[in-house]
């Protein structure tokens, strides 16, 4: 285990744009690991560590799921134990929010780490198999769980499968609905995956580095309640954070839950760039809105920005400086999620690309962008429609007016 402010990855590329071939901070031959023994899943195997010990262990811990959602673990877990099986466990390697590169670490520095996460949620759960779900970007992760996955001790067919570049498809059910061979729409709920999931069967559907805790957490006794209290500001436990923007050192960070964007600047990234003002910072990504560098001694945590418009999601810290044009920041967004609507439902699939053609106008309407931004919350199938335009409206809500045209 890595100590608090740690850094564990040199560079924040993401090794899926133009300039990735010739690109120095993309890391390149990522060697596979040598297998190493899985202590919790043989603990497991061996009675020493029991189901109802590893709920309680969750629950003690406060771990949630850190793909964005932060839904509690253990309630996810008793939610599709309480469903008849087949059950089915998958791992959601599809991270293509614009900002996160955690889980293209853990897949490359520590996937040993990963599989074991996920060996003993398919072993509680009881699933009839494992189906690792990969994005194309990430082709040395994808080698390298192909290349270790034979050698598992799994008790259940392990299954990979490459994501085809589909942003939605990091959508749980976009994701499930792919895996099955079909379009990645997303669906609606409820049904939730965890009564009828994959093929029609109760699953358990988890971000990597969600799984890539639980060795961790259940290494030990006292474990989880260790965890629990390295959170900070009344929030429990560690996350690992992606940083990048306008910081002398952006990488991925494991961080408590509950510091803030400034502790993590300054602490970690080494602070601003030179030349470069702190102004604002995306604390979620792409959809986790805009704040001003005014507001960033707020705590990243669940719950705690939704008041204001924002969350913290899968843990994306962009920081922007005085140097960046933040309107241009927000087109550039809204543009993306134009691009990358599914178009399944009118709200989004229009919605996005009216967004855009308003955000390029000279002197930007307020009025009609805020009735478009409420109209897209309401009215779409999934988060990509419902937080598409979180940027404009952070925007319009929290910076002055020379921000904005
Ligand atoms: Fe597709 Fe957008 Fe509707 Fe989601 S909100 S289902 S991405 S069109």
């Amino acid at each position: 285990a890595l100590p608090h402010g740690a850094r564990i990855v040199e560079a924040p590329c993401m090794g899926a744009c133009d300039e990735a071939p010739a690109c120095s901070a993309r890391p390149r031959d990522v060697a596979t690991p040598a297998p190493r023994p899985m202590p919790v899943l043989d603990a497991l195997r061996a009675g020493r560590l029991t189901r109802d010990a590893i709920l309680d262990a969750l629950d003690v811990a406060g771990l949630r799921g850190m793909g964005g959602a932060g839904f509690p673990v253990a309630r996810k877990w008793r939610a599709v134990l309480a469903q008849p099986g087949p059950r089915h466990l998958v791992v959601n390697a599809d991270e293509g929010e614009p900002g996160t590169f955690k889980d293209r670490w853990c897949l490359e520095r520590e996937p040993h780490r990963v599989l074991e996460g996920a060996l003993v949620a398919a072993e509680a759960i009881e699933a009839e198999a494992i189906w690792l779900y990969v994005r194309d970007e990430y082709p040395e992760a994808r080698r390298i769980l192909a290349e270790m996955a034979p050698a598992l001790p799994a008790r259940r067919p392990v299954h990979l499968r490459r994501g085809a570049g589909a942003y939605v498809c990091g959508d749980e059910t976009a994701l499930l609905e792919s895996l099955e061979g079909k379009r990645g729409y997303p669906r609606h709920k409820p049904p939730f995956p965890g009564e009828r999931g994959l093929f029609g069967h109760p699953t358990l559907i988890h971000n990597v580095e969600t799984l890539w805790w639980l060795p961790e957490l259940l290494a030990t006794p006292d474990a989880p309640a260790r965890f629990a209290a390295s959170g900070r500001n009344g929030h429990k436990g560690e996350r690992l954070f992606s940083l990048s923007g306008r910081v002398k050192r952006p990488g991925v960070y494991r961080a408590p839950i509950g510091i803030t964007a400034r502790d993590l600047i300054e602490t970690h990234g080494g602070g601003m760039e030179e030349g470069h003002g702190f102004a604002a910072y995306l604390p979620g990504g792409a959809s986790g809105g805009i704040l001003p560098a005014a507001m960033a001694d707020l705590p990243l945590a669940f719950g705690v920005l939704e008041p204001l418009g924002c969350f913290v999601g899968s843990g994306a810290v962009v920081v922007l400086s005085d140097r960046d044009d933040l309107a241009e920041a927000a087109r550039n967004l809204l543009r993306f999620f134009r691009d990358e609507s599914c178009g399944q439902c009118t709200p989004c699939r229009v919605g996005t690309q009216k967004a855009v053609h308003l955000l390029e106008a000279p002197r930007w309407d307020r009025a009609l962008l805020e009735d478009l931004a409420q109209a897209m919350a309401d009215g779409s199938i999934c988060g990509l429609g419902q937080a598409a335009m979180n940027p404009v409206r952070a925007l319009l809500r929290h910076f002055p007016k020379e921000a904005v045209p």
